[in-house]
């Protein structure tokens, strides 16, 4: 990964203060007690981390993609709960500055995300289309003087609670199939909850479901077509900023083995470590994880402004299958570093802990059904030229 500006390594720097001081040392408390990670966004907003892709010309800091990739790979190492909610976050941004459109609202609403942090919220997911981002069932429907109301039925919103804004796919209209995205701000919104938050991993992403039903002005939707926001931002950049987490999640577990295997080598000098053959089938398994995310970077930096190499099949199959590769391996390091540390890595309250690891990476391959995106793969392989 190449950082490249003194802009860009200063945001890492206090990213990593942030990541080793704060998230790190509430990481535990977030998790145990499924709450908001509030101490991390608390520090984040005081370094205006939330705004950090907003172009300077809005106000933002104007870093690099890598730079926040990099960003959410530190906060994945130390929390990553914490790293979901900053990523899912940015993913909202990053989609909103690519296809604004020259949207005099929507550039508005960049100017005022940089001066109030706002944190915004992704309502994709739907009571009955599941993941499948590319179906709603919920519609806007037109109402007087330029309002357009909508409820949907959210089956998980991370962060609902504490978001300012919401960022919900739709129908276009009830008659129509088509999709748009939706700004709907935290006062125009009502969110009723359907159901608990107390699930394996990513506890601190606190993710109930909800009915969400907004009245907003119709400037506040974006006016490029979902589809292709889609193709060109919201997935590629939703399974790159991921694939950091689940990475971030699994070099920390791995750290927690080789912190084990040397601290067992200490204790009785010029013995053998039964273990440290062990941790280095783990290295070989990480390696392989850190080598898919950072080649998928690469490809990705090589694509983010052509607006044709991130349409074609070859792009997309990359980009799906950098999920799947990423979201089953990340486990299977923190299965295997458990093993190296043994019983100290399964208990909850020792340095060579890897629960919270394990359980938070197990949310990978369900965000977003693995399946699902297997069968996508599935036909795109049938008739793509090239792979
Ligand atoms: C920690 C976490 C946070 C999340 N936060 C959000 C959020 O903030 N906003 C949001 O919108 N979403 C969010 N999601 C995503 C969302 O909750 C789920 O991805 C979505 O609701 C799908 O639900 P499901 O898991 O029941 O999957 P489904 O896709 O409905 O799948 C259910 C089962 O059916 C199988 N299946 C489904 N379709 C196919 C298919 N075509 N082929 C083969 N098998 C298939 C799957 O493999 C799976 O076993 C989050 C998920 C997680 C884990």
């Amino acid at each position: 990964m190449t950082v490249d500006t003194d802009r860009d390594a200063a945001f890492l720097a206090g990213i990593a203060q942030i990541a080793d001081e704060i998230a790190a040392a509430n990481a535990d408390d977030v998790d145990r007690n499924a709450r908001f990670p509030q101490e991390t966004f608390a520090a984040l907003r005081e370094q205006r981390a939330l705004s950090a892709l907003v172009p300077a010309e809005y106000g933002g800091a104007g870093v690099s993609f890598d730079a926040v990739a990099q960003a959410c790979f530190e906060l994945g190492r130390r929390c990553g709960a914490s790293a979901m909610v900053y990523a899912m976050h940015q993913i909202q941004v990053a989609t909103i500055v690519r296809h604004l459109d020259g949207s005099p609202w929507f550039e508005d609403y960049l100017r005022d995300l940089v001066v109030s942090q706002r944190l915004i919220a992704s309502v994709t997911s739907e009571v009955g289309t599941g993941g499948d981002m590319s179906r709603s069932v919920a519609a806007l429907t037109p109402g007087d003087g330029g309002m357009a109301s909508f409820e949907k039925q959210a089956p998980t919103v991370s962060y609902g609670a504490y978001a300012d804004d919401l960022l919900v796919t739709l129908r276009a209209h009830p008659d129509a199939d088509a999709q748009v995205l939706v700004l709907a701000a935290k006062d125009q919104t009502t969110l009723e909850p359907t159901g608990t938050w107390d699930p394996l991993g990513m506890r601190g992403t606190c993710s109930p479901g909800y009915v969400v039903r907004a009245t907003v002005p119709t400037e506040q939707v974006l006016g490029q077509p979902f589809p292709a926001i889609s193709t060109e931002s919201m997935v590629p950049i939703s399974h790159l900023l991921w694939s950091h987490i689940w990475l971030g999640i699994a070099t920390d577990a791995f750290d927690r083995a080789r912190a084990f295997v040397r601290a067992a080598a200490k204790r009785a000098p010029g013995q053998p470590v039964p273990a440290a053959v062990k941790l280095s089938h783990v290295m070989t398994q990480l390696s392989l994880l850190r080598a898919e995310v950072h080649s998928s970077l690469d490809m990705w930096n090589g694509a983010a402004d052509d607006r044709e190499k991130l349409s074609t099949m070859a792009f997309a199959l990359r980009m799906n299958n950098l999920k799947l590769a990423a979201s089953e391996q990340a486990p299977v390091v923190c299965q295997q570093a458990m093993g190296v540390c043994g019983i100290v890595g399964f208990k909850n309250d020792t340095p060579f802990s890897i629960g919270r690891h394990l359980r938070d990476s197990m949310s990978a391959s369900l965000m977003v059904a693995n399946e699902r995106i297997h069968q996508t793969n599935a036909q795109l392989l049938l008739i793509a030229k090239e792979v």
